[in-house]
């Protein structure tokens, strides 16, 4: 049997983790649950999987969630304690983290440092961070196993092969909804056009960022962690219908690929196996439906985030804070209609331009860029303002 602790419980990737988690009942036990600000969905899976510690984003869910678990409820706490709380529990083996944005860094560090396996969803950790948290996990001895599809695809292809057997990774990208837009169109898009993704289900956020492949730049800096392989060794090709993974080329020229069906929890389920693999409830996939299999070349300058994400990478250090938070910025006033979806990757790449680059040695200083990239980026974003709004 092996303790679950999962960050971010009501969100796309927490609930399909509960899923999997429903179809082992004889292998898999929840002991601890973070959310956002759902209380209301997280009051539901405390009845139904009581576990003994939980957590909410802030002090007026926490309350919320109090109100709605009564007597009897679980111990709860909220914000960075209480995150940490849930992913540090005694019991757990496993921690999933699919915490949106950046607030699940201090309590990966923290799961690490309690000798937790880490089952990541959550790339914002290792983009602000993956110095700090590959290095703490290889002191521990820690496993970081990949979530993200692209990434479980990588780490089913590669099953233990070391980093000086990869000539390179390809990362495959579906396109999101706009692949075909060209300049004058792309400019026009508005929140509904962009939230509208034409293979996966996912929250608005990491939506957004798909359709910016700004997505793919964040996992190409994911990659780099994980792997630990050079920004010149991971490319990136489109693949419309999303179902190879990705893919590893080999030293000796062998291209190893992982298919699947378009459904998470299927790499939930594999990092929750792994070593092992278990038997799951996923319909085979059917080739001859698919009929056929596009790879096309990276996108080009009409989507210039996935350029300024390798740019961010090749420069090391913080900018890669610099770029997450300046994206986080530029995303959530698109979705508030105060950015026009071409501003977005304006907003990034102003904040490169100004960011005054470090070494990442400690949490402190990721965070405290992370807030200066922030401010810069709002004050940018307000400068490029749409005109009415
Ligand atoms: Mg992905």
């Amino acid at each position: 049997m092996k303790r679950v602790a999962i960050l971010g419980s009501t969100g796309s990737i927490g609930r399909s983790a509960l899923a999997v988690v429903d179809a082992h009942p004889d292998r898999l036990k929840v002991v601890s649950l973070a959310a956002g600000d759902n209380a209301a969905l997280l009051a539901e899976q405390v009845s139904r999987y009581c576990p003994d510690v939980v957590a909410m984003a802030n002090g007026a869910g926490l309350d919320r969630l109090k109100d709605l678990c009564g007597a009897g409820a679980p111990r709860m706490s909220a914000g960075t304690e209480g995150l940490v709380a849930v992913a540090t529990h005694p019991a757990a083996d496993i921690v999933i983290c699919a915490s949106a944005g950046t607030a699940g860094l201090e309590a990966v560090l923290a799961a690490i440092e309690a000798w937790k396996t880490i089952a990541l969803a959550n790339k914002e950790v290792l983009v602000m961070a993956g110095q700090l948290v590959t290095d703490a996990a290889h002191r521990r001895g820690v496993a970081i196993l990949p979530v993200d599809s692209e990434h479980n695809a990588i780490h089913q292809c590669l099953h233990g092969r070391p980093a000086s057997e990869i000539r390179r990774l390809i990362l495959t990208a579906s396109g999101g909804p706009f692949r075909d837009y060209d300049a004058a169109a792309l400019r026009l898009v508005d929140p509904d056009a962009a939230l509208r993704h034409p293979t996966w289900q996912m929250g608005r956020k990491i939506t957004i960022d798909s359709a910016t492949m700004m997505n793919k730049g964040l996992e190409v800096i994911e990659a780099r962690w994980l792997f630990g392989v050079g920004a010149d060794q991971i490319d990136v090709v489109i693949h419309p219908q999303s179902i190879v993974h990705s893919m590893v080329e080999m030293i000796d020229g062998s291209v190893l690929a992982q298919l699947g069906v378009t459904d998470m929890r299927l790499p939930i389920q594999y990092a929750c196996s792994y070593p092992e693999r278990w038997s799951g409830s996923l319909p085979s996939l059917d080739l001859t439906r698919a009929g056929r299999l596009d790879f096309l070349p990276p996108p080009d300058e009409r989507f210039p985030c996935l350029r300024l994400a390798y740019r961010a990478l090749r420069a090391g250090g913080t900018a890669p804070v610099a770029l997450n938070a300046a994206n986080e910025v530029a995303v959530e006033a698109f979705l508030d209609r105060k950015l026009g979806f071409m501003d977005i990757p304006c907003v990034i790449e102003q904040t490169l331009d100004a960011h005054t680059q470090e070494d990442v040695s400690a949490l402190n200083v990721v965070r405290r860029v992370d807030e200066w990239a922030r401010a810069h980026a709002r004050t940018v974003a307000g400068e490029l303002r749409q005109p009415g709004s």
